[in-house]
């Protein structure tokens, strides 16, 4: 099993969902099968008992999981069919642990979130990652998992530990990490080869460092920009960041987010992963030209 982990840093709402998704459908299209999962760190178990005007409407799925919107992308982009196990939450894993823990399966052990908490997120990965959710009894070849909130939040803190831990389980080789960024274009003109214009990669960088500092060094790195990123711009981030320049991918505003996966194959996103995965031998990328 191959895993794609997707963190987002500076703020929420950067598209990480949308960028989870379009990954997933690039590797499909290369003859892969996917399926996600999205961790919420929230501590509620779902979205269900959630105000849609501070989470947006909850997605309901077919075996009537009450989850976040991003699990209707997946579904959408991927043609998957997921379950309510596909949406893990702080929730879900501290009532696993606690249950664990009245069971006296912890055979006197001080229960703690390393390595208690932190086993119980990698157990319930690998396990979900194995499920079949394309109509066949195959198991997915890869699982791309969308890691929610930013990192550096308290809460997320037990999911990044976990992956960190699970990188080192599963092997370089199985363990892609894309990190997230916003890089602002500020200018009077809006235009960012106006003298007048610069793209900041400050937060970019910071964050960089921050999942770094973590332990979960990003082998993508995806900017999130209004406008088109230049050259200089990505070289810029290369230097600080230590991605490659062809691993630092541009995902720009547009008017609809199923121009995303184009955008991502256009800069060979897919050649990227697959590359860090040892897939690269299986790339027949069918999406059209
Ligand atoms: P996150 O998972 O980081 O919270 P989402 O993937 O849910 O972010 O995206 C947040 C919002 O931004 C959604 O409404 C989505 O449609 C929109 N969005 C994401 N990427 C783009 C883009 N490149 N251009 C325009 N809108 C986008």
């Amino acid at each position: 099993m191959k895993y794609v982990v997707v963190t987002g840093g500076v703020v929420s709402g950067l598209g990480k969902g949308v960028t989870a998704s379009s990954i997933g459908l690039l590797l499909k299209s290369c003859g892969l099968r996917v399926t996600s999962i999205k961790i919420d760190p929230y501590l509620n178990m779902d979205a269900g008992t959630m105000s849609p005007f501070e989470h947006g409407e909850v997605f309901v799925l077919d075996d009537g999981g009450e989850v976040d919107l991003d699990l209707g992308n997946y579904e959408r982009f991927l043609d998957v069919t997921l379950t309510r196990e596909n949406n893990i939450t702080s929730g879900k894993i501290y009532q696993a642990v606690l249950e664990n823990e009245r069971r006296g399966d912890y055979l006197g052990k001080t229960v703690q979130i390393v390595p208690h908490l932190t086993d119980v997120i990698q157990d319930r990965i690998q396990s979900v990652a194995k499920v079949p959710v394309d109509g066949t009894p195959n198991p997915p070849d890869v699982c791309v998992i969308e890691l929610g909130g930013v990192v550096g939040d308290i809460e997320s803190m037990p999911f990044i530990e976990a992956l960190r831990q699970l990188q080192f389980y599963v092997g370089a080789e199985n363990f892609c990490h894309i990190h997230v960024s916003l890089v602002p274009v500020l200018g009077v003109v809006g235009e960012q080869a106006s003298m007048h214009c610069f793209s900041k990669t400050k937060p970019a960088q910071q964050s960089v460092r921050e999942v770094r500092a973590f332990g979960l060094v990003p082998h993508l790195l995806v900017c999130r920009s209004a406008q088109k990123l230049e050259d200089y711009t990505k070289e810029k981030l290369s230097q600080f960041c230590d991605v490659l320049t062809s691993d630092i991918l541009n995902i720009y505003d547009v008017s609809n987010i199923w121009h995303v996966p184009l955008i991502l194959r256009d800069q060979e996103a897919h050649y990227a992963v697959l590359s860090r995965l040892n897939l690269r031998s299986i790339c027949i990328v069918l999406l059209p030209a």
